[in-house]
This record gives structure tokens, sequence and C-alpha cells, in this order.
């Protein structure tokens, strides 16, 4: 692996002309109210936060900060919808309800889009083809099963646990609030859901859909608000189910709070994925692959592929391909649609992911971005690669949550399953390599959650995700989702 890469000298040739995807489809309120027992109201005591577009730091909305009070009333709603209406609900009736808010997903398609990458920094063409219709997806999906549990693997007559709590980041704000809500809808649990601070709004227009389906009031509830909103819905013991995805520090604070309650757990936590590249793949789909392994969502992804392993016999070629790719990677406005890195979602994210990136820098790696001018305003990082990485140093063990990349080398595939292996998250892994024999072998002998070949950061409804270790226990999507949500 050489130390020194240095860019394509061509660079772009030419240039895109602006093509700015318009923001008046959607109108931003200038204050939102908590959704509990199917309509808006302020919290209790009056407090709100406020939200911002990472891109140009721009106010977008005040939303109300729940507090325990209304956590109380959330909760109050949710159980007394599980009892009286949704629980004793045919699932065939509940189905219709998930396809109807699917299908109204999909009408408000562009909308939904267009909110998300305001709120998020994340690119419209991300959030128009990946984001919203994979929410929509988990809907039909889960609305398919909603009269089938009883095929579905959890004995002749499962039943729905009750009230569930969820709580879920700002790194994929409608998909997260899809992934909680479709399944512990259809086992007929109802549901408090508690979007990230920084990312409220499409999960506030997610309860307008749920208006608009005339899902029965206290379903589904939605309260915004800061992390102390988060630790009072999860302590509440009027809650039977948890379902977090966000950090592993956060992750085991919940654990260790839900202990000896009786309520059930299933957490999404943290990653440190290894992309596995042999010397026998197909370098231009692995160099695409290594690319939107990590810099799709600006590396902000739980499963990224944030640890590049590469055969040393081929190091020095993809290296050089990746740089090349780089170079072309159009980092700006995330409302353009020709861009492919929007903004880092916090000041507070982007913080961090510099503090690591330095730490590589100090601990000996050799840091590397392509040529690319970061706007005046917002929270940018450039897509960033560091080689002459060593399993020991902070950026090959640290989530880094970031567009930055470490690459490392192996000889042999024993080695290469050592080092990804060789960290205490488990979440998911890539192989590229032509033979089905060593993907097979691979795949074995990496301790992830999913582990993709020739392919990466591929989702389907149908599909179990989940961790092993410090990335949690649980999955989301497929029949196994519905386990989190159901007693035999
Ligand atoms: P957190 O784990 O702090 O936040 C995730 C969600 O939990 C948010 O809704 C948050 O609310 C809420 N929350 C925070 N503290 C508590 C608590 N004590 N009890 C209950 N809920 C709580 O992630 P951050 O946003 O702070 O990100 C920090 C790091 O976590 C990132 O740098 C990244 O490494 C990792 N991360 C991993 C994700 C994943 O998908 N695996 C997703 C997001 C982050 P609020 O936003 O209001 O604070």
């Amino acid at each position: 692996m050489p130390t020194e890469v240095t860019p394509h000298p061509a660079g772009r040739g030419w240039e895109y002309a602006p093509a700015p995807e318009s923001r008046d489809i959607v109108s931003i309120a200038p204050q939102y109210g908590l959704f509990i027992d199917g309509e808006f109201a302020p919290a209790a005591d009056g407090a709100q936060l406020g939200t911002v577009n990472p891109a140009t730091e721009e106010p977008l909305a005040m939303v109300a900060r729940g507090g325990p009070a209304d956590v109380d009333r959330a909760v109050a709603a949710a159980r007394a919808a599980f009892e009286d209406v949704w629980g004793p609900m045919p699932g065939a009736e509940r189905a219709k309800y998930l396809y109807r808010i699917a299908r109204i997903l999909l009408e408000r398609a562009r909308q939904f889009a267009v909110l998300e990458t305001l709120d998020n920094g994340k690119p419209i063409r991300e959030s128009r083809d990946v984001d919203v219709p994979l929410a929509a997806a988990h809907f039909f999906y889960y609305a398919g099963w909603a009269d089938k549990l009883e095929y579905a693997g959890f004995g002749p007559a499962p039943r729905p646990l009750g009230v569930a709590a969820q709580v879920i980041p700002w790194n994929f704000p409608l998909l997260m609030a899809a992934w909680k809500l479709a399944p512990a809808l259809a086992a007929g649990n109802t549901c408090v859901l508690k979007p990230a601070e920084t990312t409220p709004l499409t999960a506030l227009l997610l309860a307008q859909v749920c208006q608009q389906a005339e899902l029965p009031p206290g379903v589904v509830n939605i309260l915004t608000g800061a992390a102390e909103t988060g630790a009072a819905l999860v302590a509440h013991p009027a809650v039977n189910k948890i379902a977090f995805t966000g950090s592993t520090e956060v992750g085991k604070q919940i654990a260790a709070a839900a202990a000896g309650t009786g309520k059930r757990l299933t957490l999404e936590l943290g990653g440190k994925a290894a992309n596995i590249v042999f010397d026998d793949a197909p370098a231009e789909q692995a160099v695409e692959g290594i690319v939107s392994g990590i810099f799709f969502n600006q590396g902000q992804v739980c499963c990224a592929g944030s640890r590049l392993l590469v055969q040393e016999s081929v190091a020095e070629e993809i290296a050089e391909r990746l740089c090349r790719r780089l170079a072309t990677l159009r980092l700006g406005d995330p409302m353009d649609k020709n861009t492919d890195i929007g903004a880092i979602n916090s000041r507070q994210q982007l913080d961090k992911i510099e503090e690591l990136a330095a730490a590589g820098q100090a601990e000996g790696a050799h840091r590397w971005s392509p040529p690319c001018e970061l706007p005046g305003r917002g929270y940018w990082f450039a897509p960033t690669v560091f080689t002459g990485v060593s399993m020991s140093h902070r950026i090959a063990r640290e989530e880094i949550f970031g567009p930055v990349l470490s690459v490392l080398t192996f000889r042999t595939p024993a080695e290469a399953a050592a080092k990804a292996n060789n960290t205490p998250y488990g979440l998911s892994a890539g192989v590229w390599t032509e033979k089905g024999s060593r993907i097979l072998w691979m795949a074995q002998q990496l301790r992830a959650g999913v582990v993709w070949a020739n392919t990466y950061n591929r989702f389907d409804p149908a599909s179990p995700f989940g961790g092993y270790r410090e990335s949690g226990f649980g999955r989301e999507g497929g029949r196994h989702g519905l386990a989190g949500y159901l007693d035999g």
C-alpha cells in the first residue's frame, strides 16, 4: 500500500449545471407540538427546542420538548389505544391502515425527501431514492404480515407486547421511524416514538400521515425532545418494550435501566465494519462498493464500511482507482440533485469527526482528501482516506460516523477474517471476490449480523438487520423483525 496517494491529475474535466430541488413542495411551520392521542399539542411546560438546516445553519422550526408529564400522557394514550382498539383489532384490519400509510408516504414522497434533506443534510438523491422508498417499502412489507402472524413461526397464537417505546437517531430519521413503527404496529402493539433532537421534522410529517390515514388516536404518538425525553420514555413503568437505535454508550445505559424490569429490549448500536477486497475482485465494482460503503450518507451509517481491508497484491491499484473515483465526487448543496456528499448532521458530530481524524494523523496514518471546496456555512467534512493505518489506531477501532475511511492490508483470507473480527462491534461486513466458495467461507468466519458479498449497504424490508456484541441484539426487517414485538 503506498503511503502517498495522489489524486487523478485530470480531476473532473467539466462541471454539472446546478440542479436544485425546489423546497416549495413542503411548508415548514414555525413551530410544532407533540403528537399525542392523535393531536398536536405543546409540551406541558411549554418547552421547545430548535432544529436547523445543517447545510446552512438556517433555523427551520421550533419543536416541543417533551418532559415527564408529556411522556406520561403519551404512554397513557398508547396504553388506552392498545387495550381498546389496536390490540383487539383483527390483523387484516390493522393491515389496511399500514397499507394506507405506505401509499400516502409514496404519494407525498417528494415532500418527505425535501424535508429530510433540509433537516438532516443528506443529499436529495439519497433521501429521494433510498430513505423514502425504503420507508414506504417497510410499511408495505409489514402490512402483509399483520394477518399472518400465526404462520410466522412464533407459535399458533402470538400476542403483541403492549406499548413500545422507540428511540431513534438522526442519520435516517424517517427510515428508522418506519423500521420501528411498521413491525410494531403489524404485530398489534401501540407506539411512542422519540425522534432525535436534530431531526424531528419528518417524524412529525409522518404523524400528519397517520392522521390522514385515520389511524385510531393513540396508536402512534410522536414525542419530540432531547436525551432526557428519551430517558424518561424508556424508564416509564407502563412501557412493555424498548426498541433503541443509536450509540453503544446510550444503548448500554438503556440496557442497565431496563434490567430486571421485565421490559423487552432490542438494541441496534454502532459498528466498525470491514469491507474486504480480495485480489480477484472486479476492481471497478469493488471501488464503487467501497465508495458507497463509506461515503453514502456522509458515512453517518452504523453499518458503514469504515475499515477497508485490501489484499496486499492489489492494494496499490485499488488505492489509485479509489483516489481517482473520489476526485469525481461532488460535495455541496444537499438540495442539488447532482450532489454526492452532503452536510454533516450537527456541529457536535462534526467536532467528533474532526477530533478522530486529527487523532489518525497524530498516530501516524497518512491522511488524504480529494481537492474540494467546503461551503462557508454549515457543517462540512471532505471525504477522507487514511492509509498506513494499523489495528491499534483509534481510527481503526472507534466508530467515526463520518466520511472517513481507514485502509489496512492483509495477505491471506484467515488474516482478513482475523482483522475484520478484531473489533468490539459486529454489525456488518463486505466481501469482494469472484470465488463463491471464498464468500461462503468468509461469511462463516465473520462475526457480523450482515455480510454483503460483492455489494454493500443493500437493504430490503424482507431481510433481517442487526448486530452482535457491542452492536446490540435483536433484528429489524424480515420475519425476524416481528420477534421483538410478539410473545409466543
Ligand atoms: P445517541 O445514542 O445519543 O442518540 C440516539 C437517540 O437516543 C436520540 O434520539 C437521542 O436523543 C436519544 N437518547 C440520548 N440519550 C438517551 C438516553 N439516556 N436515554 C434514552 N434516549 C437517549 O446518539 P448521538 O446522536 O449522540 O450520536 C453519538 C454517536 O452515536 C455518533 O457519533 C455515532 O457514533 C453513534 N450513532 C450510532 C447510530 C447507529 O445507527 N448505530 C445512530 C446515531 C449515532 P437526542 O437526539 O435528543 O439526544
